[in-house]
């Protein structure tokens, strides 16, 4: 950030007392700007007739990732709770009724300041249709998941942790909860700076 969002001075980085990590900090008025990361909130929506289950995805109408397939998800806003989160998300993009279950995937991405939280969700109705940040929205079967378009690691990682979950429970096994720390990949020692 460039400048102070209390009096519109510049800010700039540096430690204040009693800190351990860089902070922007106006030297006007001595407002310290803390940035945290931000918690996406998402839902896996499934419709199941007789076991032939589905999952409903959303191909994004919006950047990043404009084109790829994601789960319905989205920026938690400030006022409300996870779950209210996850289904204004699932109907702002997906325009899905669905009924919310518990959380399902708790995944870390620490190098873009995030952590993304997936409900798994039973649609109400087959009512659905593409919101304005989608492009189109669409049921898949397990083996029709398109794998190779995913808009995200964390959303293939869901997905990847539900359809384990969703066959084990042939043995009498349930869906459980799942954590996992996406960490940026370490820079090829040979590769060159782009400037
Ligand atoms: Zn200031």
């Amino acid at each position: 950030m460039n400048f102070c969002s209390e009096c519109a001075h510049p800010v700039a980085l540096s430690i204040p007392v009693g800190d351990n990590r860089p902070r922007y900090v106006c030297s006007n008025c001595g407002a310290i700007h803390y940035q945290n990361p931000k918690m996406v909130l998402g839902s896996i929506p499934v419709w199941d007739a007789d076991g032939d289950m589905r999952i409903l995805l959303c191909k994004r109408a919006i950047e990043p990732r404009h084109g790829y397939w994601t789960l319905p998800a989205g920026f938690m806003e400030n006022n409300e709770t996870t779950t209210e989160a996850a289904i204004r998300e699932t109907v702002e993009e997906a325009g899905a009724n669905i009924q919310l279950h518990e959380l399902f995937s708790l995944l870390n991405v620490p190098h873009v300041h995030q952590v993304h939280m997936f409900y798994r969700a039973t649609l109400l109705d087959l009512n659905y249709e593409a919101g304005v940040e989608s492009l189109e929205v669409k049921m898949f079967a397990p083996h029709e998941i398109p794998w190779n378009d995913i808009a995200f690691q964390t959303v293939s990682h869901t997905l990847k942790f539900f359809l384990e979950d969703h066959a084990a429970r042939k043995n009498g096994d349930t869906y459980r909860f799942h954590t996992m720390d996406i960490l940026k990949p370490a820079p090829r020692a040979d590769s060159v700076p782009a400037n």
